[in-house]
């Protein structure tokens, strides 16, 4: 079947796969100091290096974790210590905004979750204010919505943060991998990311912590102090291995690859929105990742779609809160109805999508609309 759901997780990368064999194959801990010790501890040095190119920051400022929620929950918690405000938005994912609501549940009013416009983008006019009215601790943002896949433009909101003396976190897991981050110009403090979404396996992540920031040194997890102390348990080798290969992977092809994508990106929503009138991509006017199509088909449930159109994997809202009964509190937050918001499909294309792909998911796309919008109607008249 045709893979569109690389937002929920991505297929491996080729070069990932043979270095978690490689690694698998040999014994080691990397805290040991024999040989096999230290080429385990070699190969997680040298991933580390490959994800601190692939986000121009210094090695030493990244610890490994297991996936992305956790370095969320590490950032949070470490920066949030002193108390204070935290603001951020309506549009995160469950992994910020419940660490978030955690944290401040105890003092009312210390949490501030801006509202995003019809595109899904923060106001910074409200974000600006929200810093002056109060005492601003931390700011957490996403770099890119795993729903739309809308871009947050984050350097004012560093500065105008910055100049209150809050910390910025960003939840940066849909975006590494896809297109270029800067750490040195993005200023941001703390960056999460996850190796799954961009090539490598699930289960594995990183948290960035930029040098010479004041954050409270308690770690989720105690015991015996790897990753300087922030992350105890014996390193996960093969699957940081994996990381690091899917990170320098990427990095060979970062801009190459976007712009391949996002045309087959604007293939499937120009073929879509022609052929299925009254359907709209949420989001398009604003800056998006290059593989992202959140797709609106009104009057026709997106799990109803979903299950005639077996051989597309899309997804309905996000895999994280599948199940849940609810509409998407994103779709939600930007304005959609919940009909509408019930109505759409996500579909997220990556490094192996191909234009065939796309063609014989425009199909069966089509098909699954039409029939479930004509089976609406009959029940209805
Ligand atoms: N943040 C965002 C924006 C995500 O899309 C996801 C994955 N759905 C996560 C965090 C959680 O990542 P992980 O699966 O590595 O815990």
């Amino acid at each position: 079947s045709v893979y569109l759901d690389y937002n929920a997780t991505a297929p491996m990368r080729p070069a990932a796969l043979k270095a978690m064999e490689e690694a698998l194959h040999s014994v080691g801990n990397a805290s040991s100091i024999h040989h096999q010790g230290r080429d385990a501890a070699g190969r997680v040095d040298q991933s580390r290096r490959f994800l601190a190119d692939l986000l121009n920051c210094s090695a030493s400022e990244i610890i490994f974790t297991s996936g992305a929620t956790e370095a969320n929950n590490l950032a949070l918690q470490a920066a949030y210590a002193e108390g204070g405000l935290i603001v951020t938005s309506a549009v995160e994912h469950p992994a910020v905004l419940e660490v978030a609501r955690a944290l401040t549940s105890e003092i009312p009013g210390s949490l501030s979750v801006l509202p995003v416009d019809r595109l899904g983008q923060i106001d910074l006019e409200a974000f600006t204010e929200s810093l002056q009215r109060y005492d601003v601790t931390l700011v957490s943002l996403m770099l890119a919505n795993n729903e739309t896949g809308v871009i947050t433009d984050l350097r004012p909101v560093v500065e105008a943060a910055h100049a209150v003396g809050a910390l910025v976190h960003t939840d940066a897991t849909q975006y590494v991998g896809k297109l270029p981050v800067d750490l040195e110009e993005l200023d941001v403090d703390l960056l999460s990311l996850s190796a799954h979404k961009f090539g490598g396996p699930q289960g594995v992540g990183a948290l960035f912590i930029r040098r010479g920031i004041r954050l409270s040194q308690r770690p989720l997890v105690f015991g015996g102090g790897h990753e300087r102390g922030w992350r105890a348990g014996t390193l996960n080798v093969p699957g940081i291995v994996g990381l690091g290969a899917a990170a320098e992977a990427a990095n060979h092809r970062l801009l190459d690859e976007a712009s391949r994508i996002a045309k087959l990106r604007d293939l499937l929503e120009g073929e879509l929105l022609a052929r299925l009138p009254g359907s709209y991509v949420n989001s398009s006017r604003a800056p998006r990742l290059p593989g992202v199509a959140s797709i609106t088909f009104p009057g026709a449930p997106a799990d109803a779609i979903l299950a005639s159109m077996p051989g597309v994997a899309a997804s309905d809202g996000s895999a994280c809160s599948a199940g849940a009964p609810s509409p998407s509190h994103v779709l939600v937050a930007m304005g959609l109805s919940r009909e509408d918001a019930d109505a759409t499909i996500r579909f997220s294309l990556g490094h192996s999508t191909t234009e065939q792909e796309i063609r014989r998911a425009v199909v069966a796309a089509v098909r699954a609309v039409t029939h479930v919008q004509a089976l609406m109607n009959a029940t209805a008249g």
